[in-house]
C-alpha cells in the first residue's frame, strides 16, 4: 500500500511547515481546531529509527508546529499524540506525531480514557473528512502564521 505521508501530491495539499527533515500537514480529520501532525519526511514506521540528525531536530520542530497550530486555534495548551502500532491506534504506518490545541471549553471529554475512545472512533471514521477546498483554506492559514512568525520560530 502507498504511503499517504510519502505522497507528494497529498503532502503539497496540507503541508504548512517543513524545513529539511520533518513536515507539518493539517490533518484530513481534525478532531479539534487545529489538529495537526508532524512527521520524518523519511519514511520511519517508529520513532525510534529517527537518525541522529533527525532525533537532534525533532524536538525544536515539534515546538514550532506547536506554535503555529495554537496561533491559529486561539488556545494556549496542547495535547500532543504518538500512536506507535495498530493496536495503539495508528492508522498510517509512517511515524507521525497529533498536536491537537486544547480549550477548558473545547467539549472533549476530559477523562483521557474518553478521550482516546473518542479519538480512536473518529481515526477509524471516513466521516468528516475536510475536502480540498477547505484544507486550503486551511493550510493558507496555517502559512500565512508561519510566515509572520518566521523569525521567531527560527528561535525555536
Ligand atoms: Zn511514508
Amino acid at each position: 500500500m502507498a504511503c499517504p505521508f510519502c505522497d507528494d501530491t497529498n503532502i503539497n495539499l496540507r503541508k504548512f511547515y517543513e524545513n529539511d527533515l520533518f513536515v507539518g500537514i493539517y490533518n484530513l480529520r481534525p478532531f479539534v481546531e487545529g489538529h495537526v501532525l508532524f512527521m520524518p519526511k523519511r519514511h520511519v514506521d517508529s520513532i525510534f529509527k529517527l537518525n541522529d540528525m533527525e532525533k537532534k531536530g525533532l524536538m525544536s520542530f515539534a515546538d514550532r508546529c506547536v506554535f503555529i497550530a495554537l496561533k491559529y486555534a486561539g488556545a494556549y495548551q496542547f495535547d500532543l499524540l504518538l500512536q506507535e502500532g495498530g493496536s495503539a491506534g495508528q492508522s498510517i504506518p509512517h511515524a507521525h506525531f497529533h498536536v491537537l490545541p486544547r480549550k477548558f471549553d473545547d467539549k472533549v471529554a476530559t477523562s483521557k480514557k474518553e478521550w482516546l475512545a473518542e479519538f480512536g472512533k473518529r481515526e477509524k471514521s471516513s466521516r468528516g473528512n475536510l475536502t480540498n477546498e477547505e484544507t486550503e483554506k486551511i493550510v493558507k492559514r496555517l502559512r500565512f502564521i508561519a510566515k509572520e512568525h518566521a523569525i521567531q520560530l527560527e528561535t525555536l
